[in-house]
């Protein structure tokens, strides 16, 4: 079946968890980035989940990018599903379900748990008014940003006593856990991590035993890693080698996320690796081309290797190819 409008993420979701897969989330805030996203999940028959973030949505213009979605929807013919992601508030999640995107997320994390249920319960009423999904969240991801050293204890995941509770009380349709992924190219302190052979930075592994108890006690349903970017060295080395400087960036290795997607995670949040691909190609052509000054020219091999790099990831570590 040819899609034309977006479509919420229930069906695919069902999917992807009875398959022992997940669906990528990967954030657009431009036209190359929809295109190449997009074109990858065309050539491999893929399912997708195309996501904007208040700062996407700040930076776009929501109209301009419900048009680009649209408009990948009718190129590609693929089911799409339109996320916000991180919502804040219940005004921000609203406006998104009055503006056209079939799912949310209302991030209530960083409040105390009967506030973030309370929140939450709020928007879910709204959105299922409306045939809208809504993700929530449980724990908070432990971040480069924090200074203290004990940034990867217990008290940054998920409590998995508290979900059963949470999704009941609230009825929200998939629920994002921290087990140790982080948001940005930065997700570790080299502190915090090991050295491998080649010198190169290997984080400390994901808590798969904190996902299996969550899934255990949440039978069937979808749970969502976010902060889900490997931070490829090919392109973290184009970026230095090209006039930019990212000392020690470093991601969760794919196999994790493989891993993972087998398990209950039915979606996959990617941002900085696209960013990544997208600045290392663009900083290469200037330095090969200082003579150019069309966009075109820089931007066409940008989103050829964001087409390249997301082919990848539904192929080889998220698993859906051919699922949609
Ligand atoms: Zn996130």
């Amino acid at each position: 079946m040819l899609y034309t409008k977006p479509v919420t993420t229930t069906e695919m979701f069902k999917k992807a968890y009875d398959g022992g897969y997940a669906i990528g989330a990967f954030n657009v805030n431009n036209m190359e980035i929809v295109q190449g996203i997009t074109e990858a999940a065309k050539e491999v028959n893929a399912p997708l989940i195309l996501q904007v973030s208040k700062g996407a949505r700040a930076y776009a213009n929501h109209t301009y990018l419900i048009k680009l979605v649209e408009a990948a929807i009718i190129e590609t013919g693929l089911p799409i599903a339109l996320h916000l992601d991180h919502g804040d508030s219940f005004e921000l999640c609203k406006s998104c379900i009055d503006g056209g995107f079939t799912s949310v997320m209302i991030d209530a994390s960083s409040k105390p748990f009967e506030e973030n249920i309370a929140i939450t319960k709020q928007v879910v009423e709204y959105a299922h008014d409306h045939g809208v999904v809504v993700e929530a969240e449980l724990g908070a991801l432990a971040g480069i940003e924090d200074e203290v050293q004990v940034a990867a204890e217990d008290s940054h995941y998920t409590r998995p006593e508290e979900v059963e509770e949470f999704v009941a009380k609230t009825g929200c349709d998939s629920l994002a856990i921290a087990i140790g992924t982080s948001h940005g190219a930065y997700k570790f302190t080299a502190a915090q991590c090991t050295r491998n052979e080649k010198g190169e930075l290997v984080p400390p592994p994901l808590r798969f035993d904190i996902l299996e108890d969550v899934s255990k006690r949440l039978p069937g349903f979808p749970i969502v890693l976010h902060g889900s970017s490997s931070v490829p060295q090919e392109y973290v080395k184009m970026v230095n080698e090209n006039g930019g400087k990212m000392p020690d960036a470093v991601g969760i290795p794919e196999a994790e996320l493989r891993e993972a997607a087998r398990m209950a995670v039915c979606k996959i949040n990617i941002d900085s690796d696209l960013r990544l691909a997208m600045t290392g190609t663009i900083r290469k052509f200037f330095h090969d081309h200082p003579e150019k000054f069309d966009p075109r020219e820089y931007l066409k091999p940008a989103r050829a290797n964001i087409k390249e790099l997301v082919k990848h990831k539904l192929v080889d570590v998220l698993g859906c190819a051919g699922k949609a």
